[in-house]
């Protein structure tokens, strides 16, 4: 499936270890959590403008609450349910073996940390994860709170005051007394800057920037294979589709993540 020039070039690049990986909605599609534009997916049913929207969560939960509490119990059922595929799998394999500097995802679904890679820079934050909204403490959420959480919810219907005391035992008060958010970037806000520093600073070191299942639509993590290209870094896509950047990029494999990243890590196991 993989080319033979890409492969060649592939081999090269991997034995030379300066390999850095972009990922997005399309690498978690066969765990089951459908791309932002894909069929099937949750923002069919609801819109992003609003649900994926601090302003937005805000007013649904004023005005029907029920439909708040229902976007909760859809958006973490599908994201419990996931588990690594191949491809998450092949990528933790490269970085035990040293060959993969790191990852930077769009992806908030924690499967790569799942699949046991530590290098993860996670540029559109983490759904295990709370924040706080002043001092930005932050805390994990575990699946089994997170699964305590849906099932409590499944039992409010249109009462807001019941849904807030139902959410604020998973999303409490920081000791600074301000409130726990989701630790995801929403519609409308800034990235995180420090994920963000350490994106380029990957970047700055990459001779080679595989970007996985990514349409690059998305700003401004778009600009970063831009930016890998401008400092000399070859760009190898690996999606089913052609993505906005495409045509910019020096190779080009087309196929599922799931059978193409373990085809790539027995190609270049040396
Ligand atoms: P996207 O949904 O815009 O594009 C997904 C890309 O993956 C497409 O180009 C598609 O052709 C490709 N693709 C889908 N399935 C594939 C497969 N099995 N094999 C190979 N390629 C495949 O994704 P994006 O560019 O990451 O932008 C989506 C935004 O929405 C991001 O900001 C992300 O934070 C968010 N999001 C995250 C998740 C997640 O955490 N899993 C899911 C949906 C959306
Ligand atoms: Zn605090």
């Amino acid at each position: 499936m993989i080319p033979k020039e890409t492969a060649d070039y592939l081999r090269h690049a991997f034995k030379k270890g300066k390999v850095v990986c972009l990922t997005g909605a399309g690498i978690s599609v066969e765990s089951g959590i459908p791309a932002f534009r894909g069929k099937g997916g949750l923002w069919e049913r609801y819109d992003p403008q609003v649900y994926a929207n601090s302003q937005g969560l805000t007013a649904t939960l004023k005005m029907r609450p029920q439909d708040l509490g229902k976007f909760i119990i859809d958006f973490y059922s599908v994201i419990l349910k996931a588990r690594p595929n191949p491809a998450h799998l092949a990528l933790s394999e490269m970085e035990k073996k040293g060959i993969l500097s790191g990852i930077i995802t769009q992806n908030i679904d924690n499967l790569h940390g799942q699949a046991g890679n530590r290098n993860v820079v996670e540029l559109h934050g983490n759904a295990f994860r709370i924040r706080c909204m002043s001092c930005k403490k932050l805390m994990t959420l575990e699946k089994d709170r997170l699964q305590e959480m849906i099932e409590s919810l499944k039992g409010i219907r249109h009462s807001r005051i019941k849904l807030l005391k139902a959410l604020s035992r998973y999303f409490p008060r920081c000791n600074c007394g301000s409130r726990y958010r989701i630790d995801v970037v929403l519609f409308g806000e800034m990235l995180p800057q420090k994920e963000l520093a350490l994106a380029y600073k990957h970047l700055d070191n990459c001779e080679t920037l595989l970007i996985i299942g990514s349409s690059l639509v998305v700003y401004p993590v778009a600009t970063l294979p831009l930016y890998a290209k401008e400092k000399g870094a070859k760009l190898i896509e690996i999606n089913n589709e052609k993505s906005a950047l495409s045509d910019l990029c020096d190779y080009r494999i087309r196929g599922k993540v799931s059978e193409v990243l373990p085809e790539i890590l027995k190609t270049v196991d040396v």
